[in-house]
């Protein structure tokens, strides 16, 4: 790679040992609905990035697990079908976008059930799987793993294990677990430096960090047998997006929303070349012991 003194990504030097299967998923949803107000309608936009994204999977032969919101899958069907018949696993991304600390219990299964069967009727795929949006299970809403569970859901990656500003709980575990209500859970990837943990490996993270730091923390996850959880969003491939919302958004969100859009795709290149990717589904059955159970408690586990 030539490196220039403009590149965020100048100094990558990624050399693995392609050892274990990291996690590949991707969160399925339009920004300005998800992001700046969920009364807007959902935009064929959604589509065609989701359509990038697929294509850049299928010339690297990856697959994943796609996180699809079901507001999406009801107004456009077709892309959650040529998702599942390019092999990809489905799973939810609830229905609204809503946050879970928000809706509640009963709005939350409620999306939950709407959502699933959406899903599954269009795919004809079970759906097993679930993200929250924006990582909204937190310590306020716990509750939801036990409505996941009973819903027949057989994993969530909702949880940060970190308290970040709007997300996240410290003192989670950090690996994938089980539940003792039978749930797995796949916390998203956090390494630990300078005395705290680091969200790394995903959407923002991927984006603002240089590529050598991604590069690094999945090597270092690696070496400790631990999966990286790659999260995306198709619009992250979407570079133009953000000029057309300039006037109507604060700086802070733009820069944390729409910064190195443009090295999305490239970087996704890189990581396909140096690490082996897999859906969540397989993944999880790589890491965890069908008897092993771990209860949250507030103790810092790493
Ligand atoms: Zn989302």
């Amino acid at each position: 790679m030539s490196n220039t003194i403009a590149h965020p990504d100048s100094g990558y030097s990624g050399i693995s040992e392609n050892s274990i299967r990291h996690a590949l998923t991707v969160d399925v949803e339009d920004w300005p609905q998800s992001s700046l107000d969920h009364s807007l309608p959902i935009t064929e936009r959604a589509v065609t990035n989701t359509r990038s994204m697929l294509e850049l999977f299928q010339e690297y032969h990856v697959q994943g697990t796609f996180f699809v919101l079901g507001l999406l899958a009801e107004k456009f069907p077709d892309v959650v079908k040529e998702i599942a018949d390019a092999g990809h696993e489905i799973g939810t991304h609830g229905y609204s976008h809503k946050p879970v600390f928000e809706i509640g219990p009963d709005a939350f299964a409620d999306e939950l059930i709407r959502s699933k069967k959406l899903l599954e009727d269009i795919s004809g795929t079970e759906v097993r799987g679930y993200r929250a949006p924006d990582f909204s299970i937190t310590e306020d809403s716990l509750w939801a793993l036990d409505i996941l569970a009973e819903h027949g859901m057989s994993y969530d990656s909702s949880i940060m294990p970190v308290k970040m500003r709007r997300y996240g709980i410290d003192g989670y575990p950090r690996r994938i677990h089980r539940l003792p209500n039978g749930l797995t859970e796949v916390p998203l990837s956090t390494i630990p430096f300078a005395g705290r943990r680091w969200p790394v490996a995903g959407g923002g993270y991927l984006r603002l960090y240089p590529l050598s730091v991604t590069v690094h923390a999945i090597n270092r996850l690696q070496s400790q047998a631990q999966p990286a959880i790659v999260y995306l969003h198709p619009y992250e491939l979407d570079a133009t997006e953000m000029r057309e919302f300039r006037p109507r958004m604060p700086y802070r969100t733009r820069l944390s929303q729409g910064l190195n859009r443009r090295f999305v795709a490239q970087r996704l290149r890189r990581l396909f070349d140096d690490f082996h990717f897999a859906p969540l589904q397989e993944v999880i059955t790589d890491h965890v012991d069908s008897t092993q159970s771990v209860e949250f408690s507030c103790v810092s586990s790493s």
